[in-house]
């Protein structure tokens, strides 16, 4: 027979309120069919093979050394703009950061944020065709195989034009006059900030959340989230400083921001052994897990957590996504091309970061190549200053023609010739019989010098499973419920992106849920 909503609900209730009653030893005897343990006076349900694990029994704080409002841990994208509104909003807000300085991934991120509009109007501007957020989410479910949750897509997607226009009318950010058409987007509408690097965008956060009194504590580790049992709301945090362990008592709520886990080797093993440990990676060194397993070890509930992305064009011998590796992800609706080290063009360049990424990895041979020329780079949000740069640093490598630079690239230049000529064809027919690429008229044929070549190749990059959450942003425990006083942002939450993130879309997304989250979370009694 089919169980009303209300029966479930009860039985949820009386369930946790078992668990709740359970002293240890009974606790220890039984299975809650993810091997649960939990403290006397402490939540602590860990699930197995995680480091976790091995933590001590945990006995809630008799006092506390602090309090605040609300604590977020973590100072990227997701963290500051959940800061920003807490403050804006009269909550004493205080961001808890691990490294010696702020910004995690987002600070060294690519710049490049997906929208399908801002306050210049640019796309209209720029004669670069049409756009919606409608669109926008039917591109974002269908690169992420229909795996992220609608509710939650259609947040994102209707956020992001607000929050650009927030951060560039309260924050001041500054955006190149330019929109490029990214792998899996069917529109004109990713956009890069001047610096071309995250930093554009943390800066102008942070800017709104210090203005409102946020404060950022670095060098602060979380080591522990205090709840009581599976009823209680989160109590408060344990946080490891230089001078040793403290407890910050929460009097609204906590959010967690702490990004994704795409250096936390364990996890990968854990949750997608395929995501082996030679892969380079694109991340800062504190992309680790831990939070995400003590969110699960008071009970959370988690989702997709498999679901692991390679970059396909990051530097390929370090990993690194440096500015020269955002030229082939923004170049691609100009009519950059990539090619093999055998000159030949191996995928359509408009598909999916994964396609990219599996195809290169399929032809077995490191690395493959980008070629552009000076025409595009300004219409792909690059400059002449970065390609100097890039220059100068040996990652782009510039020839006065295809010949030359193929044999600067150690490619043969009959193949490399021949790909070109056919592919600047198909820009004019408008047709890629080869691989099927969606031309269009923006793109431009490769037939004027200078030309410039990079070399690419996968790199571990983001995490798209994690937290579940819904569209309040609260955490939601393993029974369905959200846990009282507990909420997630940006990388650490999972069920937006699906089995694939579209390139720009992690900005709109840590900054459209960090801002809910504040906002909610000053709302807490
Ligand atoms: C090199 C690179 C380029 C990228 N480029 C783009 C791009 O151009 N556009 C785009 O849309 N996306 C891009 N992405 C993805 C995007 O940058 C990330 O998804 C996003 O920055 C995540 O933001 P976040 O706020 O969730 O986490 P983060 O920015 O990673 O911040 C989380 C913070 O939490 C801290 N933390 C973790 N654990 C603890 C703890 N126990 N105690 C205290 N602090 C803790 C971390 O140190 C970190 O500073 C890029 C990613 C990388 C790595």
């Amino acid at each position: 027979m089919k169980k009303d909503a209300s029966n479930e609900k009860a039985e949820r209730t009386e369930t946790k309120k078992e668990v709740a009653a359970l002293n240890r030893r009974d606790l220890l005897k039984t299975s809650l069919g993810f091997g649960a343990i939990a403290a006397a006076g402490a939540l602590g349900l860990h699930f197995s093979g995680s480091k976790a694990e091995a933590a001590p029994l945990r006995q809630m704080p008799k006092k506390w050394d602090e309090e605040y409002d609300v604590v977020i841990i973590g100072s990227g994208f997701a963290g500051l703009a959940a800061a920003a509104e807490a403050a804006a909003a009269g909550a004493k807000a205080v961001i808890l950061e691990k490294m010696p300085t702020y910004g995690g991934n987002s600070i060294i991120n690519g710049g490049v944020y997906a929208s399908w509009d801002d306050e210049y109007h640019l796309r209209q501007k720029l004669n670069l065709g049409n756009d919606s957020p409608e669109q926008h989410k039917t591109d974002t479910l269908k690169g992420g195989d229909f795996y992220g949750f609608p509710e939650l897509v259609d947040i994102l997607t209707k956020g992001a034009t607000p929050a650009l226009n927030w951060m560039i009318d309260k924050g001041g950010l500054k955006i190149r006059e330019a929109v490029t058409r990214a792998g899996g987007h069917s529109a004109y509408r990713t956009h890069t900030c001047v610096e071309g690097v995250g930093r554009g965008f943390t800066e102008a956060i942070k800017k709104i959340a210090e203005g409102k009194g946020a404060k950022i504590r670095l060098k602060t580790r979380v080591t522990w989230i205090w709840r009581k049992d599976v009823n209680s709301p989160v109590a408060g945090v344990e946080v490891e400083t230089a001078k040793g362990k403290k407890n910050i008592r929460i009097k609204k709520a906590l959010i967690l921001a702490s990004g994704g886990f795409s250096r936390d080797i364990e996890m990968r093993k854990a949750f997608n052994p395929g995501i082996v440990p030679e892969f380079n990676c694109t991340n800062h060194p504190g992309a680790t897990g831990e939070i995400l397993r003590f969110a699960q070890s008071i009970g959370a509930d988690s989702l997709q957590l498999a679901f692991i992305q390679l970059y396909p064009f990051a530097e390929p011998e370090t990993g690194i996504l440096d500015t020269p590796a955002v030229y082939p992800f923004n170049g691609v609706g100009y009519g950059l091309v990539y090619v093999s080290k055998e000159g030949k063009r191996f995928v359509n360049e408009l598909e999916r970061r994964d396609v990219c990424s599996y195809a290169q990895i399929k032809l077995g041979q490191k690395p493959t190549y980008s070629i552009f020329n000076d025409k595009m780079v300004i219409k792909m949000g690059g400059s002449k200053e970065e390609v100097e740069k890039g220059i100068k640093k040996g990652r782009f490598i510039k020839a006065a023609t295809i010949a030359e630079l193929a044999g600067k690239l150690k490619i043969p230049a009959d193949a490399l010739q021949a790909t070109i000529a056919k592919h600047n064809q198909y820009i004019k027919d408008g047709k890629d019989p080869e691989q099927n690429k969606p031309m269009t008229k923006s793109m431009i044929p490769l037939e004027e010098g200078p030309f410039y070549g990079v070399a690419q190749w996968p790199a571990v990059h983001h995490t798209m499973g994690g937290l579940r959450i819904n569209k309040d942003a609260q955490v939601i425990d393993i029974w369905g419920d959200p846990i009282p006083r507990l909420y997630a942002a940006g990388e650490v939450a999972g069920g937006v992106h699906g089995s694939n993130r579209l390139g720009s879309n992690a900005i709109p997304d840590c900054v459209v849920f960090g801002r809910i989250a504040g906002l909610n979370a000053a709302k807490e009694k």
